[in-house]
């Protein structure tokens, strides 16, 4: 999901909206914004679709005045149970005696059914299907007295990923998990401060990159106070989510000071030496694909060329959630430009295969465009394990790589040849010249090593075997 919230000026939700069309890629079934004004209170929005039809409209801003906004685009994760309705969409709204309360979070809570259990128990009243939504609960029960105190109480109780925005009446506020899997950056423009999933978000309102927020940090933030860093967790070694920086992030963002595109190149580049193979074009799969296609072709000094077209007004195909559309989705998205690809040893750079829907069909379409051979070169190494913290990655069995080798895909795909990168080659391509410490390993990586960082609880609990 992504995640964006600002403070001070006037206006808040507008801005709001343009940080959330900025993190469209992160979530792209349902959208909110919530704002506060003192002589309205809190108004909120919630609406399925994308922000520009829906967060554009003059008489639905107008609903959202006010100096202080948050708002959420989302995209349902493992845990959710069948299409989103609704009553699931972010930002969630709570009121206590201490005031009222709205947050928006992106990524997952490993031991939120445990929590509900506990909450429903003790007289918690669920809205939603969200995990998301025990930590309003939580804050509920809390004893603190002010809402910041309430969160830190609530968000000690949670485990596995989670960036949190969160505003009261006066306060934005803003959590890393310890181990900062999610990402979340703060930003100035003017004289008001944004948090936002992704840097790209800041550029699009004109503001200034200022920081990450740390991993296990909380900013609250006002406008006559500014940022105020609090450290409400036991301090641990940061684990930020590696494919982050192959698939999810947008190209254009800065993780750690780097650039996403300059990461993904150099993916490109690493692959080639791992995997190197003759032929005639490189290709990408177009978007997520493109920039380490890019960086394998300067690497191995092969041509690089746009062999599969890509309709601009399709979405991610793997943010639609069943299974049906996925299929439908990859011809509706891809199409083989076929002066470029006939009688040619075709590489293809794609991000990720995860239950190989995507390659299957983009084999077939480049053979029957007249490919002399076909050679995939993946970004990333085998999904063998699923995503517990907020990417959205199915059933361990319906993994390719889960119970296939490398080769063995290769014959199933029924390709030339298939190759992914590896898990060193990747860490190399992030900025870690050594490579993966694998005693004390330097980022979440559990989707393609099976080592999970935060003990998936409530999958442990329902019969998942690390
Ligand atoms: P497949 O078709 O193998 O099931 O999925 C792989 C394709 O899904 C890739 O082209 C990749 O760009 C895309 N994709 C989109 N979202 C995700 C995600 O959350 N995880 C992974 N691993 N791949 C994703
Ligand atoms: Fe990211 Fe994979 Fe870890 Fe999920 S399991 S947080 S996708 S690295
Ligand atoms: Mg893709």
């Amino acid at each position: 999901c992504g995640i964006f919230g600002l403070v001070g000026g006037s206006d808040a939700a507008n801005f709001v909206a343009l940080g959330l069309h900025a993190l469209q890629h992160r979530g792209q079934e349902a959208g909110g914004i919530v704002s506060y004004e003192a002589s309205q209170g809190f108004n909120s929005a919630r609406r399925f679709g994308y922000v520009r039809d829906n967060f554009t409209s003059q008489s639905l801003m107008q609903t959202l005045p006010g100096s202080l906004a948050i708002g959420h685009v989302r995209y349902s994760t493992s845990g959710s149970k069948g299409p989103t309705q609704i009553r699931d969409v972010q930002p969630f709204f709570g009121e206590f005696s201490v005031g009222g309360v709205a947050i928006a979070h992106n990524g997952n809570i490993t031991n939120a059914d445990a929590l509900r259990r506990e909450l429903i128990e003790r007289g918690s009243i669920f809205q939603s299907s969200s995990d998301s939504e025990c930590i309003i609960h939580l804050m509920a029960r809390s004893l603190q007295r002010d809402i910041p105190a309430r969160m830190e109480d609530a968000l000690r109780r949670v485990e596995g990923a989670f960036s949190v925005i969160a505003m009261t009446r006066t306060k934005l506020i803003g959590v890393r998990d310890p181990l900062g899997v999610r990402p979340l950056v703060l930003g100035r423009v003017g004289d008001a401060w944004c948090l936002a999933s992704e840097t790209c978000a800041l550029d699009i309102i004109g503001a200034d990159f200022v920081r990450e927020i740390e991993p296990g940090e909380m900013v609250v933030i006002t406008e006559d106070k500014g940022v105020e860093s609090h450290r409400p967790f036991r301090p641990q070694r940061p684990r930020f989510c590696i494919f982050e920086h192959v698939y999810f992030s947008r190209p254009d963002s800065l993780i750690g000071g780097r650039s996403v595109y300059e990461t993904r190149h150099q993916i490109g580049v690493e692959l080639a030496r791992e995997a190197p193979v003759e032929a005639d074009l490189v290709c990408p799969v177009p978007d997520s694909g493109t920039p380490a296609a890019i960086g394998y072709a300067a690497e191995s000094g092969i041509p690089y060329g746009m062999g599969i077209v890509r309709n601009q007004y399709m979405g991610r195909t793997f943010i639609e959630p069943t299974e049906q559309i996925r299929n439908m989705g990859v011809r509706l998205k891809l199409n083989v430009n076929r002066a470029l690809i006939e009688g040619k040893r075709v590489i293809l750079v794609d991000d990720s295969v995860v239950r190989g829907t995507t390659s299957r069909k983009i084999k077939e379409m480049i053979l029957d465009a007249g490919a002399a051979e076909v050679h995939f070169r993946i970004a990333s190494p085998p999904t063998a394990w699923p995503c517990f913290y907020g990417v959205d990655t199915p059933q361990r069995e319906k993994l390719l790589a889960a119970s296939m080798s490398e080769d063995e895909m290769r014959d199933h795909l029924g390709i030339d040849s298939l190759r992914f990168i590896s898990l060193d080659g990747l860490y190399r391509a992030v900025g870690e010249a050594k490579g993966r410490d694998d005693a004390a390993p330097q980022y979440c990586d559990a989707c393609f090593s099976g080592e999970y960082p935060v003990a998936p609880s409530d999958q442990i609990e329902k019969g998942f075997q690390l």
